[in-house]
């Protein structure tokens, strides 16, 4: 079971929380519960860290930032043991939870579950402090924001768990965000690699590394509202199957957006063999992740502008490294906008469909909303926007695609 940051807000939720978990060791259950910070919590510590000077020292960002999880597990494991369920709490680094180095966005690389089987064949609940590991340096690391949903499926994974129910404030996923898309349907269920696209598209329901890791294995999961009565099934979320486990399929699942984008365009870069690499090579070594990509047709065949997005929270380090590039690269001036949005719609049907992404480009002209990139996937067609049009955007998009509840 995995709580997020509204669903451990206060002593109150906790104590709902609580509540939830005795209900499954009732059942016969052997439970492991792997808790967010307070909701708002992680945002206070990063703008702190931020404020302190983060980018001198990574260790010390995760330090900070992983503190939030600490508290939360340890608090749950007093309101559990309140109402008679005995329970410890568990940090990353006392499992250990062992990831890479790679601070602020760690991978997990192994789990060492055996105190924590130890633990719950005493029946003990173990509330594990989510988000949080250890580097091979034996510092704290932590697994990007939204990574306590990774936390909860690695857990799964490791621990063989017959179900991974990650309980949030929504009672679902829906066919896009449904505080902006008031007319979203919720999903009964929705097949891994749908999922795997729309959170990596910006549905943040789910951390999309955690669908990744569910996906590879096996791992059953839902998403379960913590604010309705019940547990598990009874409450009627989403479960998130393989693709054959879907009778019908539709052609569109869902509409996604994405504020965590910048667009920088480099102007008049020499149109030469080897000179994509010699651009992208810099940013993969800094590790920006580059996502859309335009090249334009050179006009004199000597020069061509380059378009492409990197995460927003990355533009200024983007920008660094090409300004040092600049001269070895040979482009004439970089230009940068963060006032993008990134729309995605999303579907397996799409494979077998025509049609589909100009459904998108009529119904974003039917608005007058001009495209500034395009990029499509097997299952997926992005195009980016100016942020103002988001809700317009993403409500129109899914009327077009009738996905709107009746
Ligand atoms: P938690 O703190 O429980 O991890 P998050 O805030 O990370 O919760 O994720 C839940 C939120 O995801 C919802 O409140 C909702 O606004 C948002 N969301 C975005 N897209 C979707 C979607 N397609 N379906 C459901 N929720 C979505
Ligand atoms: N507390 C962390 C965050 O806000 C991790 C999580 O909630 O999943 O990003
Ligand atoms: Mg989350």
């Amino acid at each position: 079971m995995k709580f997020g940051g509204t669903s451990v807000a206060n002593i109150d939720r906790l104590t709902a929380v609580a509540a939830k978990v005795k209900a499954e060791v009732l059942r016969g259950n052997k439970v492991a519960v792997v808790v967010s910070a307070m909701s708002g919590v992680t945002n206070d510590l990063v703008a702190l860290a931020n404020e302190a000077g983060s980018s001198y020292d990574t260790n010390e960002y995760d330090a900070v930032v992983a503190t939030g999880e600490q508290a939360t597990s340890g608090l749950l494991s007093l309101c559990l043991q309140k109402i008679g369920v005995p329970a410890r709490s568990w940090q990353g680094w006392q499992i250990p939870i062992l990831t890479d180095e790679n601070h602020g966005k760690a991978r997990i690389i192994d789990i060492d579950t055996s105190e924590l089987k130890a633990s719950l064949l005493s029946n003990i609940v173990c509330v594990i402090a989510g988000f949080q590991g250890l580097s091979p340096q034996k510092r704290i690391t932590t697994l990007g924001r939204g990574g306590s949903d990774t936390t909860a499926v690695a857990l799964a994974a490791a621990l063989s768990a017959s179900r991974c129910d990650i309980y949030t404030d929504v009672d679902g996923v829906y066919t896009s965000d449904p505080r902006i898309v008031t007319r979203a349907k919720k999903l009964d269920k929705i097949t891994y690699e749908e999922m795997l696209e729309m959170a990596s598209l910006g549905a943040k329901v789910l951390q999309t590394r955690s669908v990744e890791l569910a996906m590879n294995n096996r791992v059953p999961l839902q998403v379960l509202s913590s604010f309705n009565e019940g547990v598990g099934s009874d409450l009627l979320g989403t479960q998130v199957v393989a693709e054959e486990e879907i009778v019908e399929q539709e052609i569109v699942s869902g509409v996604t957006y994405s504020r965590d984008e910048a667009k920088i365009t480099l102007l008049q870069v020499p149109d030469r063999p080897g000179v994509a690499a010699a651009i992208f090579g810099p940013l993969s070594d800094a590790n920006v992740n580059v996502d859309m990509i335009v090249q334009n047709i050179s006009e004199n065949g000597s020069a061509t502008d380059l378009t492409f997005t990197v995460p927003r929270s990355e533009l200024a380090k983007a920008l660094e490294v090409l300004e040092a590039c600049k001269n070895d690269l040979g482009f004439i001036a970089s230009v940068s906008d963060d006032n993008v949005v990134k729309l995605s719609v999303v579907g397996v049907g799409m494979r077998s469909h025509a049609g589909v992404a100009n459904r998108m480009f009529a119904t974003l002209a039917e608005h007058n909303i001009n495209i500034l990139v395009i990029s499509t996937s097997e299952i997926k067609i992005s195009v980016l926007v100016a942020e103002e049009f988001t809700e317009l955007a993403l409500r129109a998009l899914h009327t077009a695609y009738g996905l709107d509840a009746s």
